[in-house]
């Protein structure tokens, strides 16, 4: 059977309004003053309460949200280019992350008018966080098996059930659960979104300890937890679709190649002026490539910024993204020889992004999910 490949990866500009160059002077004078905070491996997944704060309050968080709830009314982006400088630089921003990636503008367009009033000021101040609960024990790739239920009474909404692989569960104020809300209800068929307090009686947080030690995920139970009508998220029965839309933007920004950032920039440092001949080369090689993601992400950002649904597109830049991101710190072990006696900045940082890096491709979607999408998008199955 013929197969018509004709589709390409048409690059948009990238073409923030205002004085880019200034934006980025003014992120670097604010990373500058938070300098020792810097240089986290992984770093979008490590919380700084404090950076956080410190973010909110010069501006950067809630970027693209309206005036009216504590936004900034910027365009988005221009926070590509802020989230762009504060991952490069290794930033703590763990904590919020979730929360102005994308709970915020799901909130926005689909929440209600008291659950944007209670939760937008604090997500734009850096100091409201949120958790997304989307995976459960027999519901991972396979979302359409979610099987914990929000039932309807007299009183608000119970939910019942657990999720697992939560990020962040245990420093988030909010959680935005995918819940099946008609009983009965099959696949991905009935399913609504509901922003659930991670302080309400009859939720049991546990933590998850990653391979590298730390605590970074956890499972949460829910025990009959009872919710209001508001905090439901959008129309009752559409979770599904509101849940896929937030994939797609989660899947195309510089967080997914930029992860191991800090080592390659560890590695240039260490090398100095006049590296040997290997060096060299991987240092080529990994900037050749770097910059073709960057222009492949920035392209697909303009795209989003368009209005337009790049879904394959977003999902190219993830698996090529991690597939970057999750070589590197190997890349750089071939040829750097890092004795665990050895403590300087370039083994510190590729001890931990040897550990880390297997997760990449698993996190926001798999890959052979994700390239699932991108076949189907292509014409191919
Ligand atoms: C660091 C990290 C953070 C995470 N954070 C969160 C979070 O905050 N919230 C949340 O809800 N989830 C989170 N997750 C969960 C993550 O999204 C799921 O782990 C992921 O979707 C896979 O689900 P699973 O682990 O149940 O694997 P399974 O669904 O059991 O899949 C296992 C493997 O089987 C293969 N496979 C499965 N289905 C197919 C298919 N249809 N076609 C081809 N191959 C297939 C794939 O190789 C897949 O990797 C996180 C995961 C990680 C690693």
């Amino acid at each position: 059977m013929a197969v018509n490949m004709q589709q390409s990866f048409s690059i948009y500009p990238f073409d923030p309004p205002g004085d880019v160059a200034a934006l980025r002077a003014e992120v670097r004078a604010f990373l500058a003053a938070h300098e020792p905070k810097l240089g986290v491996p992984n770093c979008w997944v490590v919380g700084d309460p404090e950076f956080s704060s410190a973010l909110g309050a010069a501006g950067f968080l809630g970027m693209i949200l309206p005036k009216t709830v504590g936004g900034h009314e910027r365009h988005p982006l221009e926070r590509y280019v802020v989230i762009e400088e504060l991952l490069a630089a290794g930033a703590p921003v763990g904590a919020h992350w979730i929360a102005d990636r994308q709970t915020a503008p799901l909130i926005l367009r689909y929440g209600s008018e008291e659950a944007k009033t209670r939760y937008l000021p604090g997500i734009c101040k850096g100091q409201l966080y949120t958790c997304i609960g989307l995976s459960e024990p027999g519901a991972g790739s396979d979302l359409a098996a979610v099987r914990t239920t929000a039932r309807y009474t007299l009183d608000g909404w119970r939910i019942s059930g657990q999720k697992i692989w939560t990020s962040g569960a245990h420093m988030s104020h909010v959680m935005l659960a995918l819940v099946r809300s008609e009983e009965g209800s099959e696949r991905n068929a009935g399913l609504s979104q509901f922003l659930i307090p991670m302080d309400a009686p009859g939720i049991t947080i546990r933590p998850i300890i990653d391979m590298g030690g730390d605590h970074h995920f956890n499972e949460v139970f829910f025990d009959d937890v009872l919710l209001p009508e508001w905090a439901m998220v959008g129309a009752r029965g559409q979770g599904w679709a509101q849940a896929t839309a937030e994939l797609a933007l989660e899947r195309s920004g510089p967080e997914r190649y930029l992860s191991s950032h800090v080592l390659m920039t560890a590695l240039i440092d260490a090398a100095g002026p006049d590296p040997d001949l290997q060096i060299k080369g991987l240092i080529g090689e990994l900037t050749a490539e770097l910059w073709t993601l960057r222009q492949m992400s920035l392209s697909t950002a303009a795209k989003l910024a368009a209005g337009e649904d790049p879904m394959v597109e977003a999902s190219m830049v993830k698996d090529l993204g991690n597939s970057f991101e999750q070589a590197l710190p190997q890349r750089v072990q071939a040829l750097v020889d890092c004795p665990s006696t050895r403590d300087d900045d370039l083994a510190r940082l590729m001890r931990a992004l040897l550990i880390a890096a297997p997760s990449f491709s698993l996190r926001g979607g798999t890959r052979e999910i994700i390239r699932g999408i991108i076949a189907r998008g292509l014409g191919l199955r």
